[in-house]
């Protein structure tokens, strides 16, 4: 049985084309139903719904021997499990979007980088904002949120956010600017090592055959 861990949403619509080019079609719209494990045109093949955050935990434990999620999932996961084992990911070049910081218009942040203000930050992804800034040499307190970012400056929480921002609209309709763009983000195919061995001949095909139709997207 081969089993690929996706959460529900863009990940797994956009997944869906990659996969049909290996000849699986999965068996049910995860919108329509509420089961857990989709089965497919495959009797070997299944796909398991879990939260995007959970994905590289359930392929690095072997609760999946495949799962796609984005780069920041990966490497927010990296840095908190970093004995977790996984086979080098392959970029699918899809739900792509940025790591940005973002600002109240209003608030001068060119200014505050100029005088070394010490920043209040709302993230999700601490890993990367705390690397982030310390490159720039920054000094920020890390406030860890686990959605909604976009509201901590509107109500005096943080003075900006990292958070991931794919065409503006929701940063624009809170009335905040993008003032860094941290690193361009996409989903990756995450492999569990010992899956790779053991269930090799059914595994490479489907890698390759979803690495190829992504670079045709690309
Ligand atoms: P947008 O309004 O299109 O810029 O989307 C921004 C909102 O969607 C933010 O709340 C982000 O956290 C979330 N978002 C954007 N792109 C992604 C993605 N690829 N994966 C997960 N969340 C995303």
């Amino acid at each position: 049985m081969i089993t690929l861990a996706l959460s529900k949403g863009r990940i797994f619509e956009e997944t869906l084309p990659l996969i049909q080019a290996a000849g699986i079609e999965v068996s049910e719209d995860p919108e329509r139903s509420r089961k857990l494990i989709l089965g497919t045109n495959m009797p070997d093949v299944r796909v398991v719904l879990v939260r995007a955050t959970d994905v590289p935990t359930y392929v690095a434990q072997g609760g999946a021997d495949l799962g796609v999620c984005g780069l920041d999932t990966l490497i927010e996961h990296q840095a908190e499990s970093a004995s977790d084992d996984l086979f080098q990911p392959i970029d699918l070049d899809i739900a792509k979007c940025r790591m940005s910081v973002a600002v109240p218009a209003d608030f001068d942040y060119a200014q505050a980088v100029r005088r070394g203000a010490r920043l209040k930050v709302a993230t999700k992804y601490t890993h990367m904002a705390r690397a982030f800034f310390a490159t720039k040499g920054m000094h920020v307190d890390l406030i860890k949120l686990y959605g909604s970012m976009e509201l901590a400056p509107l109500i005096g929480l943080a003075d900006a956010i990292v958070d991931l921002v794919s065409t503006g609209n929701t940063l624009k309709a809170n009335r905040l600017v993008e003032v860094e763009h941290i690193m361009d983000i996409s989903a990756r195919l995450v492999v569990n090592p010992a899956s790779l061995k053991l269930k090799c001949a059914r595994l490479q095909p489907l890698l390759d055959a979803m690495a190829a139709k992504a670079g045709a997207i690309a």
